[in-house]
């Protein structure tokens, strides 16, 4: 972690709400739902897919998870009736996992129900270990023919496990990405290679078996490794896609997407974008670092 990085997250807490919003305003579409298809129809128009993840993790009420679940279904109607080519993204706290296991479900139930009616892809984010187990549980229960993936994380040690495990079980569709929470050496690789080599390892049970992957990640060794593995296994377009953030790596995404890979972009919005964005910031303070620097780019 450079001292940049560092101090960055360790003065984080102080720095005016106006200038996270500033930083932040490139990560995320805005505070509406408007916001969110002006961006999503930019998107589409450009050639880019998107999935859309409205804001706000870790509620701790029923009340607050179901308005979140009622907001999804807005959503959903507003990516079917203006045609867009959007999935969504649910993150199981802000449905309430951390209220209850049972609860979340049916919460994500009901969204993919709805989702299913109108041709709309789900996938379950994974956050951070606490909840990892529950999570795979809850895709374990609803995917059977639905239009439903999940999240797996290659710093967590226990992922090439998981991945086999649904795999042989049936029908997968992951996400693939490095992970961005802090979690403890015990139960997650560490060091930088570590979690680049398990990414391609975990990438190449995937494409070997032909199971669905979105190929997250803005880091070019890790394209270049995921390009080469789709050359060694054939793989069709129909076998994965390329994911990244909103506002991250315009260069890269535009090249990807001109080599002939499928590209989605990761669309977050809602009232809840400044949570979201001090806690991205404080998770990860490399992340912390480029928007610093961005930030200054932008001045
Ligand atoms: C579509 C998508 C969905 C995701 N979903 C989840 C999830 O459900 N759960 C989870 O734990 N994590 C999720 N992540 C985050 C992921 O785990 C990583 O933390 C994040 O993608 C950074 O890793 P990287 O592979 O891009 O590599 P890095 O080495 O972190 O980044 C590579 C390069 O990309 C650039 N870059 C990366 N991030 C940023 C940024 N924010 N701003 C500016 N430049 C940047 C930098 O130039 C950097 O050098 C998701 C990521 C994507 C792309």
């Amino acid at each position: 972690m450079s001292f940049l990085d560092r101090f960055i997250s360790a003065t984080l807490p102080i720095v005016p709400k106006a200038v996270v919003g500033l930083i932040a305003s490139r990560y995320i579409a805005g505070e509406t739902l408007e916001d969110a298809v002006r961006t999503v129809k930019e998107l589409n128009a450009s050639g880019y897919k998107t999935t859309v993840d409205v804001l706000g993790e870790f509620v701790d009420s029923r009340e607050e998870a179901l308005s979140h679940v009622k907001f999804y279904h807005e959503v959903l109607e507003r990516l079917e009736s203006e045609k867009l080519d959007s999935g969504v993204s649910v993150k199981p706290t802000a449905v309430g996992l951390s209220v209850d296991r049972d609860f979340a479900l049916e919460n994500i139930r009901n969204i993919l129900d709805d989702a299913s009616k109108r041709n709309v892809f789900v996938r379950i984010d994974m956050e951070d270990s606490p909840y990892t187990e529950n999570t795979l549980w809850i895709y374990r229960q609803l995917r059977n023919g639905k239009k439903l993936g999940v999240v797996v994380q290659s710093y967590m040690r226990r992922t090439e496990q998981d991945v086999r495990g649904l795999i042989e079980e049936g029908e997968s569709n992951f996400r693939l990405c490095k992970g961005i929470y802090v979690e403890p050496e015990k139960i997650a690789f560490k060091g930088r290679e570590e979690v680049r080599q398990n990414f391609l390892k975990v990438l190449d049970i995937m494409l070997q078996t032909k199971t669905y992957v979105g190929i997250a990640t803005h880091d070019e060794y890790l394209v270049d490794g995921a390009e080469k593995l789709i050359k060694k296994y054939n793989a069709p377009p129909t076998a994965y896609e390329f994911q990244m953030l909103l506002g991250v790596r315009h260069d890269l995404r535009d090249r990807i997407k001109a080599r002939g890979h499928k590209m989605r972009i990761y669309v977050p919005f809602g009232k809840s974008w400044y949570g979201y964005s001090t806690r991205r910031l404080k998770e990860n303070p490399a992340i912390a670092g480029y928007v610093f620097k961005s930030l200054f780019r932008k001045l």
